[in-house]
């Protein structure tokens, strides 16, 4: 470990990942110092490789676990941290529900520990990435933040959890900086092509399904549900480009030097259905997607996106991208790499 001092570093866990690795490199590419510390359960170093390449800076990589509290320890005395933005975290729902006490060990006690040693270290300001899901099957759409908490899955539960023990902590010790982001669907990649999303095995989310079957790995998508209460019968939700999130990320870092609890939604506040994404990539990507309409996934509702308000007003941002180039630069992640970081 280097040992640096510097007003302007920000440590962020699980920054080798999807949303981690688009943020890393804007904030690089804002002149903060970063330190990734990520334990690449889900990652490969390359994306790291990759946002250093694009940046022309690098990032500082500390492979290793939000749960080894000797670990954190000695990173936060190596390194002078003003701030964490937190991603480390299981993400797979259906696995959360196979293995839910996997789910609250990495995510809730991996947070706890992580706290205890922001406490130790007398860092107080972070930024966490919670989700749409701790709204389970909302009343009614748009979704605004005072809207009732629900989890219908382990994973929405870890995250509801983690939420709490933030607004406890903030209660005990008001001096703490907190932003909790509730993110939709993000989706897309950086319009180089070289970082984006790797899902290890067959994608369980739509867009990088619908990308594997454009470029031939796939068949074709089993479209879960045709008779929902939506424009079309499909599922609706609410995708957000991956550069739009990370800017929100670093928009609450700034609302941060003047507001002490933040809770936003992150989309953009329309909503789309399954329909409406297969045939605007297959538009962009000049390629067919066979699909065929199978049933419901267990679980799944039917409609799902922000009010973008309370966060236009709270962290002056807004998401810029509209679903055609979330489309095409997931696309060309996708073509620039069939095989995700995997090197030949
Ligand atoms: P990701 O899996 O690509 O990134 C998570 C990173 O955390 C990975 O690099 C992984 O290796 C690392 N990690 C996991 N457990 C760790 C641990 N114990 N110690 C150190 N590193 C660890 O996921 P993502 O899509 O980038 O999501 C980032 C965060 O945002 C997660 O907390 C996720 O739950 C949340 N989120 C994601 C979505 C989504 O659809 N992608 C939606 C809402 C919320
Ligand atoms: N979906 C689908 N086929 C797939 C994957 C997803 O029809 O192979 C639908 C799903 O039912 C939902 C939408 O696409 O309506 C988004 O699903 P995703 O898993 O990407 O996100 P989430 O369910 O977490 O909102």
């Amino acid at each position: 470990m280097k040992f640096k001092s510097t007003i302007s570093t920000v440590l962020v866990t699980g920054g080798a990942g999807y949303i981690g690795s688009h943020t890393t490199l804007l904030l690089l590419q804002a002149g903060y110092d970063v330190v990734v510390l990520d334990n690449f359960v889900n990652s490969k170093p390359e994306a790291l490789r990759r946002v250093a390449e694009i940046a022309a800076r690098e990032p500082e990589i500390i492979k290793g676990d939000i749960r080894d509290s000797d670990l954190l320890d000695q990173l936060f005395r190596n390194f002078s941290i003003f701030a964490v933005i937190h991603f480390a975290g299981l993400k797979a729902v259906g696995e959360s529900v196979t293995n839910p006490l996997t789910y609250y060990e990495n995510n809730v006690c991996g947070t706890v520990s992580l706290l205890q040693a922001m406490t130790r270290a007398n860092v107080t300001r972070i930024v966490f990435s919670s989700s749409a899901t701790v709204y389970g099957d909302p009343a009614s759409v748009p979704i605004r933040e005072d809207f009732p908490l629900k989890a219908t899955n382990p994973y929405g539960a870890t995250k509801l959890y983690i939420e709490e023990i933030l607004r406890d902590i903030y209660r005990s010790e008001p001096h703490w900086r907190i932003a909790i982001l509730r993110y939709f669907n993000p989706a897309g990649a950086h319009d180089s092509g070289m970082i984006g999303e790797d899902p290890c095995g067959v994608p369980n989310n739509l867009i990088p399904y619908i990308a594997q079957v454009a470029v031939g790995k796939l068949s074709e998508l089993s479209i879960f549900g045709s008779d929902y209460d939506t424009h079309d019968g499909t599922g609706v939700r609410d995708y957000i480009h991956v550069m739009d999130l990370a800017e929100g990320h670093l928009a609450a870092l700034n609302a941060l030097e003047t507001l002490s609890l933040i809770t936003c939604n992150l989309g953009t506040g329309i909503g789309y259905s399954v329909l409406d994404m297969v045939n605007t990539f297959s538009e962009v990507s000049g390629k067919p997607i066979p699909y065929r309409i199978s049933n419901r996934r267990l679980g799944d509702i039917s409609q799902c996106y922000t009010d973008p308000t309370h966060a236009r007003n709270t962290l002056n941002w807004k998401a810029g991208r509209g679903l055609t180039q979330i489309c095409g630069d997931h696309w060309r992640w996708q073509l620039k790499n069939p095989n995700g970081y995997k090197l030949e």
